[in-house]
């Protein structure tokens, strides 16, 4: 989590956009879940689509991004950096040993 000197865990910056782009993933496909429960339009809640909505590419481009993220997360950032000092996106690796 941002710490109070404005750094972010140690991560390098592709991680760092990863983790953000997984919180608003993440935020965004509770907001669709909600719209769908309180019926109506799929779309109703979703702050991506609200916004990107009228450029379909760019909010696919969205989602996508979401979706490399996810994939960078599960597999982890391999620089010296994150492997040095990020617990969420490299320090797991070190201890994992060979995957
Ligand atoms: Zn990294």
């Amino acid at each position: 989590m941002l710490n109070r000197t404005g750094s972010w865990k140690g991560c390098c910056t592709p991680a760092l956009i990863g983790e953000i782009l997984l919180m608003v993933g993440g935020v965004n496909w509770g907001l669709v879940g909600v719209g769908m429960l309180v019926g109506s339009d799929i779309n109703a809640w979703n702050v991506v689509h609200m916004v990107f909505g009228s450029v379909s590419v760019v909010e696919g481009i969205i989602y996508v991004l979401v979706g490399i993220a996810a994939v960078m997360k599960i597999f982890g950032c391999k620089c010296e950096k994150c492997s040095n000092m990020c617990s969420s996106c490299g320090a797991d690796n070190k201890t994992a040993g060979t995957m």
